[in-house]
């Protein structure tokens, strides 16, 4: 994976250097044009002069495809080295008309053109040791053999320095591209890093949010969703409602069943609220032991005690068995809830608001229990 993110990397970066290429290639060939305008005929000119501007422009047609292209790095990346072999190749059969016409100005100029364009390609693919050598070797090796074909003390000097030229240069290169390597692989390295931390920063976050035994939201993140939702229904001037929950008898629960079989009982409460109360914006958390809190964001209090009555009922429904209740005639589990409703759009606090749901839960209690204030 981190090989294939590397390798992405460096096509990438060759296929950054396209508005460069296609710029340069053609005011190149211009260049060289003017300097040996009388020593090549006008056909030829002509021909130098399209194949290039041609090829620019399928270079950047292809660039534009690549921008939109899937994951087919080695398609492009041999594409790119196909395009510089041609490139290489067209420049090649000028300096090689050129040195086989035997004039000493013309081979040294060629010669000049070949270091000074292969020299170009040694910096701009220093990552890339396959696309250096598909520019590379077309551009020196043919002007190469044609000044030693072409012979004479003078051609074979230039061939010489040319092939010294060569050596030194990829040489010294060497070390260039495996320092580019690494720096590009630990580019990769660092943004897996990042990504897991930030991945890992999340987790965490989450967990420090939740409730370990029944996967709700925890207190801390209730007291922080509470004061974000009076604030934003201050705003907007819409109710908020809150629910305080509490299982009745739970004590009894735990010494009759025993504390694993109250551990379990919370869970499955929780997945009742979870079921009841799952309106886009609904929040519910555990607020402590076998207490639970329940946020209502835009229900007025005839919609908050509606959906409470039918937590109530489903409740009933399930009849979880509860033998040590006390309620008379009542051998299931059951809940009492408080609710507070700002529909007022006062600006009070979150305190007041558990406060009043809280007391509206002990009246709830003292009323009788199963029921909701
Ligand atoms: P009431 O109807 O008045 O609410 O009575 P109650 O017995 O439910 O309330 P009380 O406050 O007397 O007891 C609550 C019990 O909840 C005591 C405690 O052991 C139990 N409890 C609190 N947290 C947990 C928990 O995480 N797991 C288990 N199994 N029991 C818990
Ligand atoms: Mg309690
Ligand atoms: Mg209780």
């Amino acid at each position: 994976m981190r090989n294939q993110q590397i390798y992405a990397e460096q096509v990438d970066s060759l296929y950054r250097q396209t508005k460069t290429l296609v710029i340069a290639h053609p005011l190149a060939t211009c260049l060289a044009l003017w300097s040996f305008w009388s020593e090549l005929s006008l056909s030829f000119k002509v021909y130098w002069l399209t194949s290039t501007l041609v090829l620019a422009a399928w270079r950047y047609f292809t660039f534009l495809r690549y921008k939109r292209s899937d994951q087919r790095r080695l398609f492009w990346d041999n594409m790119f080295a196909l395009q510089s072999i041609l490139q290489a190749s067209i420049y090649a059969i000028v300096w090689v008309i050129l040195i086989l016409q035997d004039v000493p100005i013309n081979s040294a100029l060629a010669v000049i053109w070949m270091t000074g364009l292969s020299a170009c390609a040694v910096v701009g693919y220093a990552a890339n040791l396959k696309e250096l050598f598909a520019f590379f070797m077309p551009i020196v090796v043919p002007g190469f053999i044609a000044l030693l074909v072409v012979g004479g003390s003078f051609n074979v000097g230039l061939a010489l320095a040319v092939m010294l030229y060569s050596v030194v240069i990829v040489r010294a290169l060497m070390p260039v591209n495996r320092i580019i390597k690494q720096s590009v692989a630990l580019n990769v390295q660092l943004s897996e890093e990042i990504d897991e931390r930030s991945k890992i920063q999340k987790q965490l976050l989450a967990l420090s949010r939740q409730d370990a035994l029944t996967g709700l939201a925890n207190r801390r993140f209730f007291d922080h969703q509470l004061d974000a939702e009076l604030r934003r229904a201050c705003r907007s001037a819409q109710a908020v409602s809150l629910v305080l929950i509490d299982i009745d008898y739970f004590k009894q629960y735990n010494d009759l069943y025993g504390h694993q079989a109250g551990d379990e009982c919370l869970q499955k409460v929780a997945e009742l609220l979870s079921k009841t109360f799952n309106r886009g914006g609904d929040f519910v958390a555990r607020y402590g032991g076998e207490e639970f809190a329940v946020i209502l964001p835009n229900a007025t209090y005839p919609r908050a005690k509606h959906l409470v009555q039918a937590l109530l009922s489903a409740l009933t429904a399930l009849q979880f068995e509860h033998k040590g209740s006390l309620l008379p005639a009542t051998n299931t589990l059951t809940l009492s809830a408080g609710i507070a409703c700002n529909e007022g759009h006062l600006d009070i606090t979150a305190a007041d608001l558990i406060q009043q749901a809280d007391q509206a839960l002990y009246q709830a209690k003292q009323a009788g229990r199963n029921q909701v204030m």
